[in-house]
């Protein structure tokens, strides 16, 4: 899972979704009540398995010889709070964050949308960093909900998966949408697509579309 995590931080700079050190990817270590995230401060090309960082799910320090990053107590909410998430990613690509920097979900106005997330990506509420707030506006906004992705208010976008990639597959879907809807708005109003659409898009995408993995 280490070298899971530290590889997958080279696709947020691969798709423009980071700058500096300002994103982060964590994955839950399979049948044990802990996770891997990035460590503090490294910067994206010096992450390697060495200094991939263990903590356990109160986001206390459990391996690694530097401090974990400090978007780990949200991490760490949303694996307790959430059994079936096995990664979590943190970005502020610019097009999603533009979004929550002005309180608006992304309407679902692409197939691709549909598909993706079943809908709009939701927006989570205005919260600050240094204690549970940010992981329980996570919560609260995708429990039940299709999409894997939130924008929060004012800060950038969270995104969940079964694994540490699919997570990090939401956060690069998740800055596609925002940006193309953007443009869209540019050009006037984008053309809501009907919900029993939308949810046949979604049904067949996640149940149909690609490889059958074997059983
Ligand atoms: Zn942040």
């Amino acid at each position: 899972m280490k070298t899971i995590v530290a590889d997958l931080h080279a696709e947020l700079v691969r798709y423009g979704l980071v700058v500096w050190t300002a994103g982060n990817v964590s994955g839950r270590i399979p049948g044990g009540d802990l996770f891997v995230i990035k460590p503090s401060g490294v910067s994206y090309d010096e992450l390697t398995v060495e200094n991939m960082v263990v903590c356990d799910l109160d986001g206390n320090l459990v391996e690694g010889a530097h401090s974990p990053s400090s978007d780990t107590a949200a991490h760490a909410y949303v694996y307790r709070n959430m059994p079936d998430v096995g990664g979590v990613v943190h970005t502020h690509s610019t097009y999603a964050s533009a979004w929550a920097a002005r309180g608006e979900a992304v309407p679902c106005v692409l197939t691709a949308m549909a598909d993706e997330f079943g809908g709009e990506i939701p927006l989570g509420p205005f919260a600050l960093i240094g204690d549970d707030s940010i992981g329980q506006g996570i919560v609260e906004t995708l429990k039940g909900h299709r999409s894997k992705a939130v924008l929060m208010q004012n800060h950038g976008v969270f995104s969940i998966g079964k694994d540490p990639k699919a997570a990090v597959k939401a956060a690069v879907m998740c800055e596609d949408v925002a940006r193309t809807v953007h443009v869209a708005r540019q050009l006037g109003e984008p053309l809501p697509i009907p919900q029993d659409d939308i949810d046949r898009l979604y049904d067949r995408y996640q149940n149909v579309y690609g490889q059958r993995s074997p059983r």
